[in-house]
């Protein structure tokens, strides 16, 4: 719930002064499966939160962005489901996170107003 609020709240503060009152189409983030954010709850989160703001409308669109993972020994990078962190190679505990715990809104789509 805490977070659907930052998104409502980051995404309503981004909202070019001169659009102030546009209703707010799409919200893009992108979401870290490691994150341990769940998109259908997040949805069902900001669809409470938005009420009574500019994003009342707007559809929340999730990309989900794997865990990729580095082993420092070998230098390899793949990309996991589970959070399995030894190298698939030489085993290795080493590992580097390289992606995975992003949690960014990329963009917001604003409708274009009738006039
Ligand atoms: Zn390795």
């Amino acid at each position: 719930m805490g977070i659907a609020m930052q998104i409502v709240e980051i995404s309503t503060a981004s909202i070019p002064a001169d659009l102030m009152g546009a209703q707010v189409e799409k919200v893009n983030v992108k979401i870290g499966k490691l994150s341990a954010v769940v998109p259908e709850s997040l949805r069902f989160c900001f669809q409470i939160v938005s009420q009574d703001t500019p994003l009342c409308n707007a559809s929340l669109i999730i990309e989900e962005i794997p865990i990729v993972i580095k082993c420092l020994d070998c230098n390899i990078e793949w990309t996991i489901d589970e959070p399995i962190f030894s190298c698939q190679k030489c085993n290795g505990g080493a590992v580097d996170i390289v992606s995975g715990r992003e949690l960014d809104i990329s963009s917001i789509e604003i409708a274009e107003r009738d006039e």
